[in-house]
């Protein structure tokens, strides 16, 4: 489903290492508005931390934003020292791929980070690139995003009651099998046990040949 990211986290340094090696992650395309600055520009400590260390194990990263405002986008790339691109229109392709380029990488091996899910998310899942959400660090935000964010809300819950769904199924069917397992033990265990032929084999010839 175009709408579902592949992943979610609350905040963007909680992506770790142990989900990047298991999904393949050589690179991030990052957003800048809300994913790692808040309304007022301000990037947490925590963010520069996580980018430095991602860095250091070799990840490559670079900024993709929707913002037209260029010396903001401008500012953070260089605080974070990666390249970036700015009023990229996504989820169009054209961005993306710009993106791509910058990274050098596979689609399937770069994951694009966001806290929108019909920029972000959507432009991911169309370019075949691993699409993670998070959640936006501040809620203040322009006009469009605020109408967007009650049903961003809504597939975030569907994202996270399914995945309970599936583990619970999981659970389910590992019992049932486990139940099938010990019925097939008893009923053959009776059929040890038991004298009578078998209903199957009623004619004389049948009995004979047992
Ligand atoms: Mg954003």
């Amino acid at each position: 489903m175009i709408f579902y990211p592949q992943g979610y986290f609350s905040r963007i340094s909680d992506i770790n290492s142990e989900y990047i090696k298991q999904n393949n992650i050589k690179g991030f395309i990052l957003d800048v508005d809300n994913t790692l600055i808040d309304y007022y520009k301000n990037m947490n400590e925590e963010t520069i931390h996580w980018v430095e260390e991602m860095k250091k194990n070799g990840i490559k990263m670079c900024i993709l934003s929707n913002s037209n405002k260029h010396k903001k986008v401008k500012e953070v790339a260089q605080k974070l020292d990666m390249e970036y691109s700015y009023f990229a229109m996504k989820p169009l392709r054209n961005g993306f791929k710009k993106a791509q380029r910058m990274l050098g990488l596979e689609s399937s091996e770069i994951a694009v980070v966001g806290d929108q899910i019909f920029t972000d998310v959507i432009g991911a899942n169309r370019m075949k690139m691993h699409s993670i959400l998070v959640d936006p660090i501040e809620e203040k935000d322009i006009f469009v995003t605020l109408i967007k964010r009650p049903i961003e809300n809504y597939i975030k819950k569907r994202f996270i009651k399914q995945k309970n769904k599936s583990e619970d199924n999981n659970n389910y069917c590992k019992r049932k099998s486990l139940d099938y397992l010990k019925k097939d033990v008893d009923s053959n265990s009776s059929k040890i046990t038991t004298n009578e032929p078998s209903k199957k084999h009623s004619t004389k010839e049948e009995r004979d040949v047992l």
